[in-house]
């Protein structure tokens, strides 16, 4: 048994006590790991960094630099103001910015005078910023000091409550490194240490603790990072040949009359070229004779339906039957009408099921389904419920896909007989690009990149209570014009406080400035509220009959009414900015111009200033999901949580580490082209590393479509 094993307790000065504590805050139980607890972050104030030298590497070291302020500029007003400061060094420009204490920063500055600025640099679009930057005159008490890069320990409050901060940790490594010194194993076979040129993992562990250069460090954390990633990689990777190498697929070789027909004369507009690339893609990845497995990627409104649609009336053609699922009735109702009366056009049968679709409709489209005179069945979950039995499933079409669980996902597959259907999901949640390639490394992806054209940007406006009499005059006008509102409201909770704006209480608000006296209705849609209700105000909003919609999030994926102009989001700071994203998206769809209006209160937390601030910056939806992981760290965002799928990172941050994914990625994959199934003798450990990681995933196993079929 290795020496890395051994429990923390039997360490000098731990103990039962503490170990437990370690155990509870940080879950460090071994001397593994204890050496696995890296700093989160170093400072190096050995020297002075140029700022040349800070452009040309992302340094993750809080540093120091010695240079002159050459302007100093207040940006913006109010809590959104930003004071930015130019500094020079003679090697090149910097920005130092505080968010925050700006008049005091402002005070204590002069132009033309040399201080010391110290923080973590940071790059972007070529340049060199730090946020809020220690710094003082130069001359004064600081300066270089000679104890070298510093790793700083992450501790908790009950830890230093008992003698285990940042500092007693550090001491705790120096002990336990004396003991293990010479004894961590390599976890990666020595031929790829040396192709990639990585330190040792003894090396490289040692750095990260006890680090010698900035170098040497920024060395250490890649091949921690890189092993990390690089086996996530692999694991998926290998999943996903295996799979694709034994799965078998409908082949749909023609593309046949009824899609050319359609294309030709139905289609009510041309395509984007991202579109069409995506089809394309479906339409290669449907003849290999494997079964697809693809995720489509498009910002909201993008315009994933009607590829959706047309993967349809390709499998349609070659005599295959296609489900759609959406992931509310709301929204399956809406597929159903807008796709329906175009696919009769070209002959192609389309029905609609969903929960509350009546017993006799439903056994019409049982019958139907198995004689197979309906190629494409349109529903929500109620698809999966077991008495819907096809005829000749070939193509299962999942929208929104966050919403649903991986189970339903499975569930779907089986129906498909013995050859598994292909499988499209569709998403419109912007995953970023390092995650998506670490949570669905095994699906092929597809990204719709590209706005139909004519869409005029939506602009974005925060306000706050005081102007709410602005907001409304500004929807009459809207109103006026023939365009319609949206207000939504954060979910109706019982258990949240008063002061939580409630849709009703809104609603009712909204009535008496928008009265129904003088021709104004609104409707209101909530979670609460049956089914049967929530399509009522719907549909009346729908067809415009109503000019104001009040909801909850019921309406955040998927509803398309072009004619919806404003989007009026109630207390936007108790709202995720994915979440935000999304709900923008229900305007902006048409050729007129959107707004969208986030009301807040006075006081926001640094956090939902922050969100609210890249809303109204962007409205790109990758830029949004960037920022949206940078706030709440890879973990948290919508995609993974729901995706079922455990990501077990330590060391990388895929808001950052995207170019050593890549190397990583890159490795694995050609690897796997000389060795798919790594049976190779110098890749054995990689074998056990692999099997270990599924073995530990099998809790989830069900994301791995290949064990049904
Ligand atoms: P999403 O990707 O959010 O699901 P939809 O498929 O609902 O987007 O499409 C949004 C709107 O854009 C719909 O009204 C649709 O008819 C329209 N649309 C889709 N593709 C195009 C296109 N190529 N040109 C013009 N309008 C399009
Ligand atoms: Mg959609």
């Amino acid at each position: 048994m290795s020496i890395l094993n051994t429990n923390i307790k039997f360490l000098p000065s731990v103990g039962e006590k503490r170990a437990e504590l370690l155990k509870k805050e940080l879950s460090i139980a071994t001397f593994e790991d204890l050496v696995l607890h890296t700093p989160f972050r170093y400072i190096d104030r050995t020297k002075f960094y140029t700022i040349a030298e800070l452009r040309k590497s992302d340094v993750a070291i809080d540093v120091q630099i010695k240079a002159k302020v050459q302007h100093v500029q207040l940006i913006g007003e109010g809590r959104k103001a930003r004071l930015v400061v130019t500094v020079y060094d003679g090697t090149g420009v910097a920005e130092m910015i505080w968010f925050h204490s700006t008049s005091w920063v402002l005070k204590s500055i002069d132009r033309e005078r040399e201080y010391i600025f110290f923080g973590r640099p940071s790059l972007y679009n070529g340049g060199v910023s730090m946020v809020h930057p220690e710094f003082e005159a130069h001359g004064m008490s600081g300066g270089v000091v000679s104890y070298g890069v510093q790793g700083v320990y992450r501790s908790t409050e009950a830890l230093r409550n008992n003698m285990l901060g940042t500092r007693a940790i550090a001491s705790l490594i120096r002990v336990m490194w004396q003991r293990i010194e010479g004894q961590i194993e390599e976890t990666l076979p020595l031929w790829i240490v040396h192709k990639v040129g990585l330190m040792s993992r003894e090396e490289a562990l040692r750095e990260a603790h006890y680090p010698q250069s900035a170098e040497r460090l920024a060395k250490a954390l890649y091949r921690l990072k890189f092993e990390e990633l690089f086996y996530i990689q692999l694991n998926l990777l290998q999943a996903k040949g295996v799979r694709t190498e034994r799965s078998i697929g409908h082949i749909f070789s023609t593309v046949g009359d009824r899609f050319n027909r359609f294309y030709n004369d139905v289609l009510p507009f041309p395509l984007t070229g991202a579109q069409k690339r995506v089809v394309k893609e479906i339409r290669q990845n449907s003849v290999t004779g494997h079964q697809m497995n693809r995720l489509i990627q498009g910002d909201v409104g993008s315009g994933k339906t009607i590829v959706a649609l047309l993967a349809a009336l390709i499998a349609a053609d070659n005599g295959f039957q296609s489900a759609i699922m959406a992931p509310t009735e709301i929204l399956a109702q809406q597929h159903f009408e807008s796709l329906a009366p175009m696919c009769n056009k070209v002959g192609v049968s389309v029905a609609l099921l969903t929960g509350s679709t009546r017993k006799k409709e439903r056994e019409r489209i049982f019958a139907e389904l198995l004689s197979g005179e309906i190629d494409i069945l349109i529903g929500t979950h109620a698809l999966i419920e077991d008495p819907v039995q096809f005829s000749r499933l070939g193509l299962v079409i999942i929208d929104e896909q966050h919403r649903f669980g991986v189970m339903q996902r499975a569930k779907l597959h089986i129906k498909g007989g013995e050859t598994p259907p292909h499988i499209i999901v569709m998403t419109a949640t912007p995953i970023p690009r390092t995650l998506a390639m670490t949570l669905y490394g095994d699906l092929d992806v597809s990204v719709i990149d590209e706005l139909p054209p004519g869409r005029k940007p939506i602009k974005t406006i925060h306000t706050r209570e005081e102007q709410r009499l602005r907001v409304m005059g500004f929807m009459r006008e809207q109103i006026k014009q023939g365009r319609q509102c949206y207000v939504v409201y954060p979910a109706i909770d019982e258990n949240e406080k008063l002061d939580i704006a409630s849709v009703e209480a809104g609603a009712a608000a909204l009535a008496e400035f928008f009265p129904p006296s003088e021709g104004y209705c609104s409707v209101v849609v909530h979670g609460k509220m049956t089914t049967k209700l929530k399509d009522y105000g719907m549909d009346m909003f729908r067809r415009g009959e109503a000019q104001i919609l009040v909801a909850t999030t019921v309406i955040e994926v998927g509803v398309n009414v072009p004619n919806a102009t404003v989007m009026v989001i109630e207390s936007a700071h108790r709202f995720g900015l994915s979440q935000l994203h999304q709900l923008r998206g229900r305007v902006g769809r048409g050729g007129e111009q959107s707004w969208c209006v986030l009301m807040t209160g006075d006081k926001l937390g640094a956090d939902s200033r922050a969100r609210i601030e890249a809303m109204v910056e962007t409205t790109d939806g990758f830029v949004i999901a960037e920022r949206d992981m940078e706030l709440r760290g890879a973990g948290d965002i919508d995609g993974t949580r729901q995706s079922g799928q455990a990501i077990d990172i330590h060391f990388s941050d895929l808001a950052r580490d995207s170019q050593i994914l890549a190397d990583a990625r890159a490795e694995a994959i050609e690897l796997l082209s000389i060795d798919p199934l790594l049976n190779g003798g110098e890749n054995f450990q990689l074998r056990v590393k692999i099997a270990k990681m599924r073995a530990k995933e099998s809790g989830i196993e069900e994301l791995d479509l290949s064990k049904i079929s």
